[in-house]
């Protein structure tokens, strides 16, 4: 099951994320989930782990298991390359071992201090803050992607982490219009006007952390998943599934495309496993009622500055 992008190109609904991936066990994850029916991976630079997944996919693509023109990638550019869009994609392209990209995100709507193409560093200043490069404006980088375009390097590109205003302001200064916005929504974290302006302006909602963040976020940012919500719980044993398909499933009936990571095999499975049922307009409404307005994946506790206040 695909979305038809607003430039024709198709995205499969449910992709696999990559982040907190250990590169060793990536080959066999990749190689798994495309086995179960994964035609889609959402990487970035800044997981440090392209290098692997390049590796992952030469060897899919030579042993016949998939072909390139059947599968969809999405990598990211860093804050920190903001200023070296074709660098960083041809960085990107060169670990990944592909000709092109499906889809380039800009990761945040924020530059950061130059550190070196792909080394994506988060380069903290003295005052212990994410030093932030006021040099490059979000609508330069934009046009460098639009650039990639051009060249036949990725056919999509898009946004993440945009709000509704740096979203319209995009729109306002693109030739090319953003693709997507990959931005973090799941019951906690509904996020309805966002999801709703994009929508309506043709550009594809990607939810990451589309679980809540599962137990990962909570180790990392202390958050409060949604996956043991007694009211999920409930509408998960209504439909003899579990409470992530009923999320991921939700998350797909609101026209969303869903990416949950995971590193253990059967999860993976259980997370493709959402086609074969439906939500009703009740259940939908129910989730609705549990929004929380709760953002769990928090760069700021390692920023020092929230770019979202
Ligand atoms: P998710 O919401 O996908 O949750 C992942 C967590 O949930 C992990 O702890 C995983 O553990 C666990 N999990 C996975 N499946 C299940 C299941 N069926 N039941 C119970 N627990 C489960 O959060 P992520 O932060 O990983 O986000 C997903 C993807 O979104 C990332 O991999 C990345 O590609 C993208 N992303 C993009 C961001 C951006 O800024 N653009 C920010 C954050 C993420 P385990 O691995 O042990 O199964």
């Amino acid at each position: 099951m695909a979305i038809t992008l607003n430039n024709g190109f198709n995205m499969p609904v449910i992709g696999l994320g990559v982040w907190r991936m250990e590169g060793k066990s990536i080959k066999h994850l990749l190689t798994s989930a495309i086995k179960i029916g994964y035609r889609h991976f959402d990487c970035a630079a800044h997981y440090k782990n392209e290098a692997e997944v390049g590796e992952a996919l030469k060897e899919a693509f030579e042993t016949g298991l998939v072909k390139r023109e059947d599968i969809f990638i999405t990598t990211k550019i860093w804050n920190s390359d903001h200023g070296h869009v074709l660098e960083a994609c041809k960085d990107s392209l060169k670990k990944l071992q592909l000709e092109y990209l499906d889809l380039y995100l800009v990761h945040f709507p924020i530059a950061s201090n130059h550190t070196g193409v792909g080394t994506t560093r988060s380069a903290i200043n003295e005052e212990g803050m994410l030093d932030i490069d006021t040099t490059v404006s979000l609508e330069t980088t934009w046009h460098a992607m639009e650039e990639l375009v051009s060249l036949g390097l990725v056919r999509s590109i898009g946004i993440s982490n945009y709000n509704i205003l740096l979203t319209r302001d995009c729109l306002a200064y693109s030739k090319v219009k953003p693709a997507v916005n990959q931005i973090e929504t799941h019951p906690y974290f509904q996020r309805e006007s966002l999801v709703k302006f994009c929508q309506k302006h043709d550009i594809c909602v990607t939810a990451h952390t589309p679980l809540g963040g599962g137990v990962a976020n909570t180790d990392l940012f202390g958050s409060v998943s949604c996956l043991d919500d007694p009211v999920l719980k409930g509408l998960a044993e209504k439909h003899k599934k579990t409470v992530a398909q009923v999320v991921l499933q939700w998350g797909i009936q609101r026209n969303i495309v869903v990416i949950p990571k995971s590193s253990k095999i059967e999860r993976l499975q259980e997370n493709f496993q959402v086609f074969d049922f439906e939500l009703t307009k009740e259940d939908m409404e129910l989730i609705k009622s549990l929004d929380r307005k709760y953002r769990t994946n928090q760069p700021a506790k390692s920023w020092a500055i929230d770019i979202y206040e």
